[in-house]
């Protein structure tokens, strides 16, 4: 009952990581949403679920790693899922040709759009394409780390929820993102303390609580509100939307 009072960090895209750095999480009120995207990260994360009943878990097959499983072999884990992430497609990091990816991804669309589940968005080269995709599969998405300057109004037209990179300071694309959605529809995120190491250099996991803190300061300022409200706006972002339509 006192939970609602009480004011969590949000991480709202991150990856299995290390025990260390899930401590950390622990340790400084980081409400995680953890995703993961290969047969074995599933395994993995339903064993870290079955521990911790308040750890939020997102099951989808990454673009990075569609060639590697079937939609039959998907399915079961997506049933599971109350979250379906990150899934999409990706021209700039990966290998995997287009059409196989889009297949993997247009599958996971339709059954998280017929279960009703929200679902996580990975956008890297193929923002346009993705924008056109989602709209035939009506449902609640969260884009995690949009990083391009163009089509971001196919997606707030799409009414999506977005994650705020941790590179906000230096990323105009991450900037225009902030500027143009609703604060009702912002959540910071790591993207796990290795993406945060890679885009702003190397830096102890101790700090990312704050990290979290600073970029949620920055986007605050950049709303035209407080420090405060915006940290009790985004675990409420969070939770709506986890639930979903
Ligand atoms: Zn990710």
């Amino acid at each position: 009952m006192e939970e609602n009072k009480q004011i969590f960090r949000c991480d709202g895209h991150a990856h299995i990581g290390t025990e260390k750095e899930r401590q950390v999480r622990r340790e400084q009120n980081i409400m995680t949403m953890y995703c993961g995207g290969n047969p074995a990260e599933w395994e993995e994360l339903y064993k870290l679920e079955s521990q911790d009943s308040s750890l939020i878990a997102a099951y989808g097959l990454h673009p990075w790693h569609s060639a590697r499983c079937s939609v039959e072999e998907m399915e079961p884990w997506l049933k599971r899922a109350k979250i379906i992430g990150e899934i999409g497609m990706d021209s700039v990091w990966c290998q995997v040709p287009l059409n196989v990816q889009e297949k993997a991804f247009c599958a996971q669309l339709e059954l998280a759009a017929k279960w009703k589940k929200p679902v996580v968005l990975h956008t890297k080269g193929q923002e346009e394409k993705i924008s056109r995709l989602i709209a035939k599969y009506p449902n609640k998405y969260l884009v995690h780390w949009y990083s391009s300057l163009d089509y971001l109004e196919k997606y707030l037209d799409l009414d999506c929820y977005f994650t705020v990179g941790p590179d906000l300071e230096q990323n105009e694309a991450v900037q225009q993102v902030v500027s143009m959605a609703p604060a009702n529809r912002l959540i910071t995120e790591t993207d796990g303390w290795s993406a945060v190491c890679w885009a702003l250099g190397e830096r102890p996991v101790e700090e990312m609580g704050e990290l979290l803190d600073f970029v949620c300061g920055l986007t605050a300022r950049m709303k035209g509100i407080s420090q405060e409200e915006m940290s009790m706006l985004m675990p409420e972002n969070m939770k709506r939307f986890m639930a979903g339509k």
